[in-house]
């Protein structure tokens, strides 16, 4: 008997199915909801509790609303924040559409917080710069106070239900539903509340599943960032792309892992270190605190290596808010005041925080076009499309942020790019087309899975396996690499990918089985852990958050390309490159300006 038999399935049909509710995923679901489309959005936690309401600092566009800006500068820095890695087409799509994306957003309703004109309030953030990175820093961060992913999570939660998005809340998806010849027909989820097998077909299937930071020990995003999209394309057999980018955030709270946003340097805070020296005016003498992030992080770990880490263990940096008027502090920045004080005890009116790199977000991600479409590049087509599948967000790897994301210019990616990808289903979706049907075997592989990991009896619990891999991940995949350590990494990674079969899970019901849950999660993560580690491994150049130690320069001759990461059932990584788009969308923007040189800031 096919173990699919064994539970209740409930079978939809839509349109477009959007797997994700933050960000990237309600941006999406508006955007398809509002053109008419038949239009689900499936989400393993309530919509405002996804990981986009955490967002602080704000959201980039050249509003130029607190001094002179332009989208050329702006594509400009992300162009040399991604270290030359990014997609010049996708990076200009971002960096042009931005303004529009963030007046639509304060259309809808998102309360920005104002200058004294009445216009958004916009900050400096890490690596925005005028003229073409000449300086000085740019004010380009739209913010809601220190708020600003809650702000714009509940108002296009609110405007997808005024356009009859249907929403399946706390059900998890589990795999995609491939086509014989590849083309993805819709996903499969698991009602949690109630225990019953949903499968959704679907035109499209959009994914804005987020990133996976809790493949490592510390970081900042929510437990539930787990990269299960991921997962589920690489279980499709499609690639992954330049997972060996992660970025460490400058400033988690020592310990905790909990962010003090990047806003607050923006508002005039500085790192010292055990000598009270402002050490970043050494390394960057122009943007000094306000350096991109991966350039900061690094400084911070040579300077804590070099003994003059702060505390008893000298293993951290402190963060001086404490010069600044009190009253900004309540004004621009009262959700970390607080977090200061719970997580680190600390009244950041008269202390400074203890902060250390921390694990904050995946550049790489599923391949896509500007449009937010899945790629499945061969050799002789690197743009190759598949069918009824985008992606989006954190989750997908547009490029826009190449080897390392500029502060703020996530959420605008979730805005501009669930936007793009809700317009391109607009003009690829036939209406009048007949709802594929779905592909019997692509079902019962996805049953079997679940099933087989609901009975799991060996002796590795989840939460043990997990913490394996999370300490992996930290040691040997982190802010600085050698061949050394990531041939550790590759090696630790690939054992614990062989004790899987060993897991084992304790409750076996369908009704919020939370150690199920654990365990599905656990398997994505492991899929992206694994990715990461190997393309770490074969990239001997630094480029971005890509720091070897034993490869100390930038390599644009061998490796400006893109890695593609290719997962087999049995742990094996395969690795082949894409070239990366030179070509920007338009000739708005000098292409001498934009070409590879030193990164210095
Ligand atoms: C603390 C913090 C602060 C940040 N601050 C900023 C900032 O100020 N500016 C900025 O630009 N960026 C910031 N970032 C980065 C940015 O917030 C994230 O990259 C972005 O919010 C990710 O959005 P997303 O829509 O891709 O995914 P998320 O917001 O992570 O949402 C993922 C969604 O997918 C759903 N999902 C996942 N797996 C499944 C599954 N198996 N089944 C069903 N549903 C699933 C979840 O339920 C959720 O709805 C910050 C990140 C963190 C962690």
């Amino acid at each position: 008997m096919a173990a699919g038999s064994a539970y209740k399935t409930v079978t939809h049909q839509f349109d477009v199915v959007v797997v994700g509710a933050g960000g990237a995923g309600l941006r999406a679901t508006l955007g398809m909801a509002e053109q008419g489309l038949k239009t689900a959005c499936i989400t393993k936690v309530f919509p405002t509790r996804s990981h986009t309401v955490a967002a602080q600092g704000g959201i980039a566009a050249s509003l130029g609303n607190m001094g002179a800006d332009s989208w050329q500068w702006h594509m400009y820095d992300t162009v040399k924040g991604s270290d030359w890695l990014g997609d010049n087409d996708a990076m200009e799509y971002l960096a042009r559409e931005a303004p529009a994306a963030v007046y639509e957003l304060e259309h809808y309703g998102v309360p920005f917080s104002r200058t004294e004109e009445g216009k958004i309030y916009q900050r400096p953030f890490g690596g925005h710069m005028q003229n073409y990175g000449e300086g000085p820093p740019v004010q380009r961060t739209c913010a809601a106070a220190d708020r600003t992913g809650h702000a714009i999570l509940h108002t296009l939660y609110g405007q997808s239900l005024r356009n009859n998005a249907q929403f399946f809340i706390e059900y998890f998806a589990l795999d995609l539903l491939m086509s014989e010849d590849g083309a993805c027909e819709g996903v499969i989820a698991w009602n949690l509340d109630d225990g019953t097998i949903h499968r959704f077909r679907a035109k499209t299937v959009v994914l804005a599943t987020g990133g996976y930071g809790r493949a490592y020990f510390s970081a900042t995003s929510a437990h539930t960032c787990t990269g299960d999209g991921n997962g589920m394309v690489a279980r499709a057999g499609l690639p992954l792309q330049d997972m060996e980018f992660v970025q460490f955030h400058p400033t988690g709270i020592y310990g905790a892992g909990v962010l003090i946003t990047e806003g607050a340097r923006g508002e005039g805070g500085y790192l010292t270190n055990s000598e009270g020296e402002r050490f970043m005016e050494r390394y960057a003498p122009n943007a000094k605190d306000l350096a991109s992030r991966d350039v900061v992080s690094r400084c911070m770990t040579m300077e804590i290596r070099e003994g003059r880490g702060v505390g008893p263990n000298k293993d951290h940096i402190y963060l001086h808010l404490d010069h600044l008027d009190p009253d900004v502090l309540a004004e621009r920045l009262p959700g970390i005041t607080e977090s200061a004080k719970i997580f680190a005890g600390v009244d950041l009116r008269a202390e400074p925080i203890p902060v250390i790199p921390t694990v904050h977000y995946n550049m790489g991600g599923v391949p896509t076009n500007y449009w937010g479409e899945v790629l499945n590049p061969t050799a002789e087509n690197p743009d190759q499309i598949v069918p009824g599948l985008m992606a989006v967000g954190e989750a997908g790897c547009a490029s826009v942020h190449g080897a390392n994301r500029l502060g703020s210019n996530s959420l605008i990616d979730l805005v501009v790019f669930g936007r793009a990808a809700a317009i391109r289903a607009g003009q690829v979706i036939d209406r009048e087309a007949k709802i594929p049907e779905v592909n019997e075997q692509s079902y019962d592989k996805a049953i079997a899975r679940l099933d087989k990991l609901r009975h799991a009896d060996g002796g590795s619990p989840t939460a043990e396996l997990r913490d394996k891999m999370q300490r992996t991940m930290q040691e040997d995949a982190a802010v600085f690499r050698t061949e050394e350590t990531l041939k550790s990494g590759c090696e630790r990674i690939t054992a614990i990918w062989g004790e899987l079969e060993d897991i084992k899970v304790t409750d076996r019901s369908m009704i919020w089985n939370s150690d199920l849950v654990e365990t599905l999660e656990l398997e994505n993560l492991m899929a992206n852990a694994i990715t990461t580690v190997h393309s770490a491994e074969a990239r001997t150049e630094s480029r971005g958050a890509h720091a070897r130690e034993d490869y100390p320069d930038r390599d644009d001759k061998n490796w400006r390309h893109h890695t593609l990461s290719r997962l087999s059932e049995d742990g094996k990584v395969d690795l082949t490159y894409r070239p990366v788009h030179v070509e920007p969308l338009t000739d708005g923007i000098d292409l001498k300006k934009i070409a590879p040189k030193a990164r210095v800031y």
